[in-house]
């Protein structure tokens, strides 16, 4: 039985904490640990009776090494699930390596004053990592994550060459609101308000934000618009998946979502700039996240699927072969089962299944890696096992 360190307490923070202790056999022992220790004592209180997995919780600011080393020392966990935000991903990787500890997250590092995430700042950490006999597993949620499981299950089982991959995101779900996001606002706003991009013949090609979309009737949800994103397994696929001739990711928003987000743009609600406000430095952003409705509350009032896929094209025996492999999840099922919506769940349910690949020794290798670098077929049985079965389609419509 082994002991796992999560950091946050969010809305991701909740499923990794649920669906670890529906595995008490592989977490043992967890401890939650977040800037808001009331958050953390919450999740203890709610599963600590249902549950074989020793739960204690801890105050951390993440953002400060020497506390988040202190921690480590004192609790001494095998793994250490970063389900905080991205800003932190970098000191947690610095007090892993002091430690001793393997790393996971779910999302790659940004620095706070720039809205530009890659890959470079955590890949740097390899050397160090492997010299460490340490494993570090990058971008471990939905997208990335099983994205890119996917791939390497694809490559394994149905290609000899992957040269197209569509990523599809489609979020199915309506919560009610006029406007709100169904992960973290800051983080969500600062990716679809940025430039779009894709990898086509090695190189990246820009996008005004928005500027590419397509309809797509997804499987168990309907007909969408989508829209070209920049998003981050794209710079990881690209190099991993020999043969890839083009990359795109794709997500859909509702006409209510983007009417909002333009409106706020031009008034700049969502600026990372700090200005001054009656003598006092806030960043628009930020005050726009306080006045939102925080994503952990949207569980209860969310209907509807999300539908999240990857479209491969390829070959296979000297012949062109299309292939989809997607994941339904319902709103209200994920509620019913750990009290989140379906964004949280299919982020936190990856989370902890790479957790467990890594404690199980699957996944156990000295380096930074992203998902697609290891073996996908436990990963695959376990997203059968634990609450997100995946779907195949061998002649999927494709996306123009
Ligand atoms: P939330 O905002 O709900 O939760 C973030 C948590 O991190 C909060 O509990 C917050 O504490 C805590 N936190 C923030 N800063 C610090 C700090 N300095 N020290 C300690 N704790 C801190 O976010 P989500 O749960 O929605 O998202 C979590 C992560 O998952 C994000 O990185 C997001 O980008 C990623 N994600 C990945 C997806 C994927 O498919 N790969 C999809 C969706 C999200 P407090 O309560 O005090 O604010």
């Amino acid at each position: 039985m082994k002991k796992a360190l999560i950091i946050g307490a969010g809305g991701v923070a909740s499923v990794v904490v649920h669906k670890c202790c529906q595995h008490p056999d592989v977490f043992g022992e967890i401890m939650i640990a977040s800037r808001t220790k009331s958050k953390c004592d919450a999740l203890k209180e709610k599963l600590e009776n249902t549950t074989k997995t020793k739960i204690q919780t801890a105050q951390v600011d993440a953002d400060k090494v020497p506390e988040l080393v202190a921690l480590m020392k004192q609790f001494q966990p095998d793994i250490c699930i970063n389900v905080a935000l991205p800003y932190q991903d970098l000191t947690i990787m610095d007090a892993c390596l002091e430690c001793g500890v393997d790393y996971l997250d779910t999302a790659n590092y940004e620095p706070l004053d720039t809205a530009k995430f890659e890959y470079k700042w955590q890949w740097a950490y390899r050397e160090r990592f492997e010299k460490a006999g340490l494993t570090a597993v990058l971008g471990c949620g939905f997208d990335p994550g099983v994205t890119g499981v996917f791939s390497a299950y694809a490559l394994k089982h149905q290609f000899d060459e992957i040269n197209y991959i569509d990523i599809l995101d489609c979020n199915g779900g309506d919560h009610g609101y006029p406007f709100a996001t169904n992960f973290n606002p800051e983080i969500n706003i600062r990716e679809v308000s940025a430039k779009g991009s894709y990898i086509e013949d090695g190189k990246w090609v820009e996008t005004e934000p928005m500027e590419i979309k397509r309809e797509y009737n997804f499987d168990q949800v309907g007909m969408k618009d989508m829209y070209l994103l920049h998003h981050e397994e794209l710079e990881s696929l690209a190099i991993h998946i020999p043969g890839i001739k083009r990359i795109r990711f794709f997500m859909t928003f509702g006409q209510s979502y983007l009417t909002h987000l333009k409106c706020l743009e031009d008034v700049g609600m969502t600026s990372i700039e700090p200005i001054m406000y009656e003598g006092r430095e806030i960043v628009p952003l930020q005050f726009l996240k306080a006045v939102l409705p925080d994503p952990a509350s949207l569980g209860p009032r969310t209907v509807g699927k999300t539908n999240i896929g990857n479209i491969f094209i390829g070959k296979k025996d000297g012949k062109e072969k299309h292939y989809y492999l997607y994941n339904v999840c319902d709103h209200q099922e994920c509620y019913k089962e750990v009290g989140s919506q379906a964004v949280s769940y299919t982020t936190g349910v990856p989370a902890m299944i790479g957790a467990m690949m890594v404690l199980k020794g699957l996944w156990k290798k000295p380096g930074v890696f992203n998902v697609e670098e290891f073996d996908p077929d436990p990963f695959m049985e376990q997203l059968n096992l634990c609450g997100l079965p995946w779907k195949e389609d061998f002649n999927p419509v494709l996306v123009p």
